[in-house]
């Protein structure tokens, strides 16, 4: 039988600012910059959310982000996308802001949004009560000396928005990751966690290379699942792999959804979280990954919850919140396993 997962308690660990603007939202802000010609309609804006290929979809990235031309337009969709996730008994969120295009081709002043979607995200959580966390993002494709450059122009910022940590995503197979080891150096100087996309379209060898940055959690990492010794490392060393299954089919990263590797993850005893990436470009939710994950890959519901209390063990927050949200999770959780007769898993 289905199972709805909107209701469980639950955490997102990766998810992109940019990516994630519920459709409505965009179409006020095409209505805002009056391009009314380019989308005339709620359902023309979800039309151009549907991809052939990655390339394709980097490019309707661009588009988006081409709608974000002021500091306020970053605190509104901040603010939006945190209600998306209030909707589906999300407690904690790490969101990415991404400061590759929005600085590259949006002209923007890095400070400035970060500032403005921070404002966003505090006031979801004065209204509804989630705790959101600032990642900041960087792609491989804009070079290292750009990375470097943004974390200087965020660390004055980092008393006053709660910044949790660095991440970088881009395109693992024309960048390797090695170039870019000063960076991570730099962002564990400054005290930030670490989290890198890794193994999502290239092998196991751009895993490797992600684990000599020293990263809490890798993005994806599902190329993982080819290399039984790598799968060992990632358990070893305690790093949990953050898994976005329908992201994975909507780029192409893999075929088909029912082969996804993250069967063979679990079975491998690799740490692993669920999260939607870029939930409204993909047309997902942290919910729906629940959902796929259990009704196309066969992952029972007990191992479910065991993932959704993982994410409050991997997220990056203090250990005062995470024993206050855990002891929250363990008492809900057991009340909505028990509804549905499922084992709450010890
Ligand atoms: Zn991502």
């Amino acid at each position: 039988m289905p199972i709805d997962f909107t209701s469980l308690p639950k955490t997102e660990l990766h998810m992109h600012l940019e990516g994630s603007i519920p459709v409505e939202a965009l179409f006020a802000l095409v209505k805002k910059h009056n391009r009314l010609d380019e989308a005339p309609s709620v359902e023309h804006v979800r039309r151009r959310y549907e991809f052939d290929d990655f390339a394709h979809f980097l490019e309707v990235y661009k588009w988006t982000v081409s709608f974000l031309k002021t500091v306020d337009d970053y605190e509104f969709i901040a603010y939006e996308v945190a209600r998306t996730l209030v909707k589906q008994n999300v407690w904690f969120a790490e969101i990415m802001v991404g400061l590759g295009n929005s600085v590259m081709y949006g002209g923007h002043d890095p400070v400035a949004i970060v500032r403005a979607a921070w404002r966003g995200f505090k006031a979801a959580e004065v209204r509804h009560g989630i705790r959101i966390r600032v990642q900041i993002a960087a792609g491989r494709d804009h070079g290292a000396d750009f990375s470097l450059d943004r974390l200087r122009d965020i660390e004055p910022l980092m008393g006053e928005v709660d910044i949790c940590a660095f991440n970088m995503g881009g395109s693992e197979h024309v960048h390797p990751l090695p170039q870019f080891a000063k960076v991570f150096r730099r962002a564990h100087d400054m005290g930030l966690k670490v989290s890198v996309h890794a193994g999502e379209v290239s092998g196991p060898q751009d895993v490797y290379d992600a684990l000599d940055l020293h990263p809490q959690r890798i993005g994806h990492g599902i190329r993982s699942a080819l290399d039984p010794m790598l799968m060992d490392d990632l358990k070893r060393r305690d790093v949990a792999l953050e898994v976005c299954p329908v992201s994975n089919e909507c780029t192409g990263a893999v075929a088909r959804l029912a082969d996804h590797p993250l069967p063979r993850l679990i079975q491998a005893g690799v740490p692993v979280t669920l999260s939607s990436d870029d939930p409204a470009m993909f047309h997902t939710s942290v919910s729906r990954e629940y959902e796929v994950a259990h009704e196309v890959l066969g992952i029972d519901t007990s191992t479910l919850v065991k993932i959704a209390r993982e994410g409050f063990r991997r997220g990056f927050m203090d250990e005062a919140l995470r024993k206050e949200l855990l002891q929250k999770f363990d008492q809900e959780a057991r009340h909505w396993c028990n509804a549905r007769d499922i084992v709450f898993p010890e």
